[in-house]
């Protein structure tokens, strides 16, 4: 018999089960894990590095990088966010560094430093790990003159007890068990992915990498099938667009601006089935007209030069050769020589270029899974599920997600902290 069952060996799992054994060291506390190995993600976060939170610790702000669960987590991050993880690890020994973009990682630059934090914190508090022991069915039991327990099932052997927390992360079968109970599931959909794109103006040139300003334009606007008016009379305010660093790939785009783009859109974007088209700002600084008064400008100062050779503004070398050839400029064609038309063309390849997405590619750094639990059948000011009482929620396996940068974990930590208060509370 346990107090507390914690369902999932994962991050959000691991740190409940910490923080109630600190609150309350004399609970008896359980983790079961259905694999043979605990903390896999946390193993594999970050490209092996483990990106553990980010420096943002404002809660107003840091609910902006959770496309599902910005309005839930404003409470809970102002109980628990980012400054508390930091403390937690830095205050067992572990030591933490900020890179330049606000990522926190160990110093070590290795996740097996926060994996041994978390393991040696569980044995230290005689928490209990049973692995290879995956739940199969929770059911409440009641007994006269008892207070109710739950039943938790398991391929290896049946548990009591009298509260349980789900942390069992983005799991098909846990869900469907958890709709079972009475919960809604929202339908699981992939968040954090690359665009696959084959278009020659981003082709052969891998490692490319600058600052855009990149919108996801609906289909029948993209300006690619466009049939008679101006480009321009279709350009449209896209509901779904942001700006930051750009990198093409061997398939197509990465880089931060396009995993945004893949978090916000994460919905939208499965219900076209990836195939959709976007639409590029090269140069964020500048639009359609005032670029093209630059190239003007540059006509009349580079007259004598290529326009390949010599670049209006400080751009990628290879990318500028691949859209100023996209124009319809040749290779040996002297600014002089180029046409108003041509320079057009090339304006508008520099901050409106149209480009079909055809597919996605897993981000191997982070990716999750947007869907799980609906978050309005759960309390934010415990964790605890609003249908069943003495059953808690925390992780992924909640309707959260984050855009990349330590808010995915974020989201676990905090999460976990607020249902151990909870759990250890009234025990
Ligand atoms: C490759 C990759 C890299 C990532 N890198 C980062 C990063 O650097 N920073 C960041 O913030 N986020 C990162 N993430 C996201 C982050 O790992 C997750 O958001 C986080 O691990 C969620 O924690 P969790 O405890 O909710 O779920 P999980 O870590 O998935 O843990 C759930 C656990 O439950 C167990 N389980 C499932 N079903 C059962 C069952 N029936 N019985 C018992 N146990 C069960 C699973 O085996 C698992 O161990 C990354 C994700 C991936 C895939």
């Amino acid at each position: 018999m346990f107090d507390v069952i914690i369902v999932g060996g994962g991050a959000s799992g691991f740190y409940a089960a910490i923080n109630i054994a600190e609150i309350d060291p004399n609970l008896k506390i359980a983790i079961l894990e259905k694999g043979k190995h605990v903390l896999k993600k946390v193993r594999i976060s970050g490209g092996g590095r483990c990106n553990v939170t980010n420096v943002e610790s404002d809660p107003e702000k840091l609910i902006k990088n959770y496309p599902r669960g910005e309005k839930e987590l404003l409470g809970p991050f102002y109980t628990y966010a980012s400054q508390d993880t930091v403390q937690f690890f830095e205050s067992r020994g572990v030591q933490l560094k900020t890179e330049d973009d606000g990522r926190i990682f160990p110093i070590s630059n290795s996740s097996q430093t926060i994996i041994d934090c978390l393991l040696t914190e569980t044995v230290r508090m005689g928490i209990k790990v049973f692995r290879q022991c995956a739940l199969t069915r929770i059911e409440p039991v009641s007994r006269e003159g008892q207070k109710r327990l739950w039943k938790v099932s398991t391929t290896k052997k049946e548990y009591e007890c009298e509260k349980v927390l789900l942390a069992t992360g983005s799991n098909p079968k846990i869900w469907k068990l958890i709709e079972n109970m009475g919960h809604t599931i929202v339908p699981p959909v992939a968040s954090l992915f690359t665009f696959n794109i084959e278009d020659q103006r981003i082709s052969g040139i891998p490692g490319v990498s600058t600052n855009a300003e990149v919108a996801i334009l609906p289909r029948y606007n993209s300006g690619l099938e466009s049939t008679g008016g101006s480009k321009r009379d279709k350009r449209q305010k896209s509901q779904l667009s942001a700006e930051g660093p750009i990198l093409i790939t061997h398939w197509g785009l990465s880089g931060p601006v396009i995993l945004k783009l893949s978090a916000w859109g994460a919905i939208l974007l499965n219900d076209l089935n990836y195939h959709f088209p976007i639409r590029i700002n090269w140069l964020p600084d500048y639009q359609l007209e005032s670029i093209l008064s630059l190239l003007m400008e540059k006509k009349e100062i580079n007259a004598r030069k290529t326009v390949v050779k010599a670049r209006a503004v400080e751009f990628p070398r290879r990318l500028w050769t691949n859209l100023v050839k996209a124009s319809g400029i040749s290779k040996d064609e002297k600014w002089a020589d180029v046409s108003k038309g041509k320079l057009q063309n090339l304006a508008e390849q520099l901050t409106e270029g149209s480009y079909m997405v055809e597919g996605k590619s897993t981000f191997k750094e982070e990716f999750v899974t947007a869907g799980g639990v609906e978050l309005n059948e759960i309390n934010f000011k415990t964790f605890e599920s609003k249908i069943h009482k003495n059953l808690f929620f925390a992780g992924e396996v909640i309707n959260i997600d984050a855009i990349t940068g330590g808010f995915n974990f974020q989201n676990a930590w905090t999460g976990a902290y607020i249902a151990a208060q909870a759990i250890a509370k009234d025990n």
